[in-house]
């Protein structure tokens, strides 16, 4: 399919050089850390401090090499965060959101990396093979059991999300939790032993009750809540009769062109409220009116 070049897409596109080599290299790690220009992402309990749709940094202060998450380097300046051994795990809230609706993609995606490994720090202190307390390593990119010697990795989990297309229609649906009037593609988390359009067809056919009869990728976008990688689709299906899983979704309905574009728009009168933009399920709606 035909894809816009342009085609805006959150959490991508972070300027980060992620100087992989040095979280592997106790000497290079702490050159970095004591380059006086090292600078550390200036958040609040995982919010970030921005300002100008630019995210905040401040002076790297001395810690322990076992508090220091290296982000990489922007403009040749190393980037830190900071594991804090007191931490807890991540929730959201609106006043994030608010700050997200702000930030450049690029700004968004180097957030969406340190929250992600933050918070997964915070959710994985004990090892999962042998249960003893486990330390940061590499960097801040992986936790080591003193214990039994395994090694832990911040996980990323596939989920599909995709539009069901019928005679240039799409299909939208609509969760209990969702802000009001607000609709969005469907999506469902990729199960063991499935592939990306497998996924795709059992989500369609248990959400909505559609069979997908093709379906093409589109686009990706990390998504730091907690650490999904969001695998955006439109799927071909053989027809339009909708059959909803009420526990899954509380409506759902075909949209055109026109009422998708009204919604995108954010027009008073559109048939559906849209998904924010920096969320794929977005980026899927133009990527759909852009389609030859
Ligand atoms: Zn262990």
């Amino acid at each position: 399919m035909t894809l816009p070049r342009d085609l805006y897409v959150g959490f991508t596109g972070s300027p980060l050089d992620r100087a992989e080599p040095a979280r592997h290299d106790a000497d290079a790690l702490a050159a970095l850390a004591g380059n006086p220009a090292a600078l550390l992402l200036d958040m609040q309990d995982y919010l970030p401090l921005t300002a100008d749709g630019a995210l905040g940094w401040k002076p790297l202060p001395s810690l322990p090499p076992e508090e220091l998450l290296l982000l990489g380097l922007i403009d040749g300046i190393p980037r830190f965060a900071r594991i804090d051994p007191e931490a807890v795990a991540a929730r959201r809230w609106a006043e994030l959101m608010t700050v997200l609706d702000s930030l450049s993609p690029g700004e968004g995606g180097t957030y969406a990396a340190a929250r992600s490994v933050l918070d997964w720090h915070a959710r994985h202190r004990f090892c999962a093979n042998c249960g003893a307390k486990t330390a940061p390593h590499h960097a801040g990119w992986g936790r080591l059991c003193p214990q039994c010697g395994t090694e832990h990795y911040p996980r990323t989990d596939p989920v599909v999300i995709m539009l069901a297309e019928y005679e240039d229609r799409v299909l939208v649906g609509r969760q209990p939790g969702f802000a009001p009037g607000r609709y969005s593609a469907l999506a469902g988390f990729v199960e063991v032993g499935e592939s990306i359009e497998e996924a795709v067809a059992r989500e369609l056919r248990e959400e909505a009750g559609v069979v997908a009869t093709g379906v093409d990728y589109v686009a990706s976008q990390p998504w730091p809540f907690p650490s999904q990688l969001m695998i955006a689709c439109i799927a071909e299906v053989a027809m339009d009769a909708v059959t909803l899983d009420m526990a899954e979704l509380e409506d759902a309905k075909w949209v055109d062109r026109a009422e998708v574009e009204a919604a995108l728009r954010g027009d008073e009168d559109a048939v559906f409220g849209a998904p924010p933009r920096y969320a794929i399920a977005n980026s899927l709606f133009r990527a759909w009116l852009a389609r030859s």
